[in-house]
């Protein structure tokens, strides 16, 4: 199956073969780095590309990378350098997005859970932002006190079109936590009278779900926001509503190298649902994370030990709970494809053994694979994890305060000689302790003995002070 540049699904996992021996050879994977993440830059362009083409008007669109779901600022840079905006959903992602590149004007902040400074520096900005629930509402009214916002302002509604496979990513259930409930009794005619008596209002938001939403379930939460972004507009005898954001959560196929669905089907299931969405009334807001940079993505481990308990074979690696974190505490809904490699880093075959496949994690569950058919792994061996571009990277989980790894950037060119740039380096051990409180050391031995106050340094020592 082909991607956007003529690469083929199957040459990008000859890249990622290439890569992964280069990285072994060049001792960026080995005994002293036995964990690194590696993204292939072609991959995450080529996304981008496919994303670009399949939605290709008349509407004016404006993609934005869900920033959660790789933030790291080198991968946002060169989404920002791609043409890409950039969705944020806290302080943190913000300053990421910025750091990368990002204008303000290229923005849309969606946390639900804005602070009043938060607002504040979104409305001084011109920062396009969703408005989550009523009390938001009222928040921002009262910050602009008469004034107009100087960038685009929207209301984020659940449509309650129900849940996809993942309970988890299904954010357009009944009680979902986000947005307006739609149907609730008298939600729907709040949202109207809002737009009615603030002209400033000029955005409708959906996001209806991630990873386990069926393309139709997608496709009728955002046909349920564009009839009501034609409603408002008929009732208010204008376009108020200009732009309509309709959020990210393409699936991503994590059984096999093919990417399906496409950008192309989910613009297929949309056109269908609601025709008018793409005329070009409406400037069309994407918010999309996995789907550009899952299949892009590997992380790669060295195996320390092998083992059998109980007649199963257990491979020991360096990836666990604190890279996987979803597929090791919702292995079913989570599952990776694991690859197994030999010392230098080429891929093993023969006849299958079942194995779990184990990370470092002090706790029984931490298995990355369980019960899978795989070639015989032996200490020093490479085991892979294939898909991992969104949402492991920089989505750590700091059990047993094991450090973040190295994540790297790859080419390859025809001849199959790559090239790699560090995009984040590895977490050494002492930032590991530094973050831990070095610095505060012996507060709560001097809270004890009474001697607290000055002694430990001032006012981050003592915040109950004054
Ligand atoms: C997480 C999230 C996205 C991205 O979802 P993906 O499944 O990674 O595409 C987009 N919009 C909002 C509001 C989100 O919370």
């Amino acid at each position: 199956m082909q991607v956007s540049s003529g690469r083929s699904s199957g040459q990008r996992a000859e890249a990622r073969e290439a890569a992964l021996a280069q990285a072994v050879r060049r001792g960026l994977l080995g005994p002293q780095h036995p964990l690194i993440g590696l993204l292939d830059v072609d991959g995450v362009l080529d996304a981008v590309e496919a994303l670009n083409s399949a939605f290709d008007g008349p509407a004016t669109v404006q993609h934005t990378f869900a920033a959660k779901a790789c933030g790291l600022v080198p991968v946002l840079s060169l989404l920002a350098d791609a043409g890409m905006g950039c969705e944020v959903a806290s302080p943190g992602e913000l300053e990421q997005a910025l750091a990368a590149g990002f204008t303000h004007d290229r923005l849309v902040f969606d946390s639900p859970a804005k602070t009043v400074e938060e607002l504040e520096y979104a409305l001084a900005h011109g920062v396009a932002f969703n408005i989550d629930n009523f009390q938001e509402l009222a928040r921002v009214d009262g910050l602009l006190a008469g004034r107009r916002p100087a960038g685009p302002v929207g209301i984020r509604v659940n449509p309650q079109v129900g849940a996809g496979a993942i309970g988890a990513m299904s954010t357009a259930t009944d009680t979902s936590k986000f947005g307006v409930a739609l149907r609730d009794p008298g939600a729907e005619e709040a949202v109207v009278e809002a737009f009615a008596s603030r002209p400033w209002l000029n955005r409708l938001h959906a996001h209806v779900g991630s990873q386990g939403c069926p393309l139709p379930l997608i496709a009728e939460g955002i046909r349920v926001a564009y009839d009501l972004a034609e409603r408002i507009n008929a009732e208010a005898g204008r376009q108020q509503i200009t732009g309509l954001d309709i959020g990210g959560g393409l699936p991503v196929n994590f059984d096999d190298e093919d990417d399906r669905p496409t950008y192309a089907d989910h613009v297929a299931e949309l056109r269908s649902a609601a025709p008018g969405l793409f005329d070009g009334r409406y400037t069309l807001v994407t918010e999309f994370g996995r789907s550009l940079l899952a299949k892009s993505g590997t992380v790669a481990s060295l195996v320390e030990y092998t083992k059998s308990a109980g007649g199963r074979r257990i491979a020991v690696t360096h990836a666990g709970a604190q890279v996987a974190t979803r597929t090791v505490f919702m292995p079913d809904a989570w599952p990776l494809r694991v690859g197994v490699l030999d010392a230098k880093g080429r891929p093993k075959s023969g006849p299958t053994e079942v194995t779990d496949v184990a990370g470092p994690c002090c706790f029984a569950g931490d298995l990355t694979a369980q019960a899978r058919e795989l070639p015989p792994v032996e200490p020093g061996d490479v085991v892979a994890l294939y898909d991992t571009g969104a949402y492991y990277f920089s989505s750590h989980f700091s059990y047993n305060s094991l450090p973040r790894p190295a994540i790297y950037g790859y080419r390859t060119d025809t001849a199959g000689r790559v090239r790699f740039a560090l995009v984040r380096t590895a977490q050494t051990i002492r930032e590991v302790v530094e973050e831990s409180g070095l610095e505060l050391a012996g507060a709560l031995v001097q809270l004890r003995s009474g001697t607290a106050a000055g002694a430990a340094g001032g006012a981050a020592a003592d915040p109950s002070d004054g």
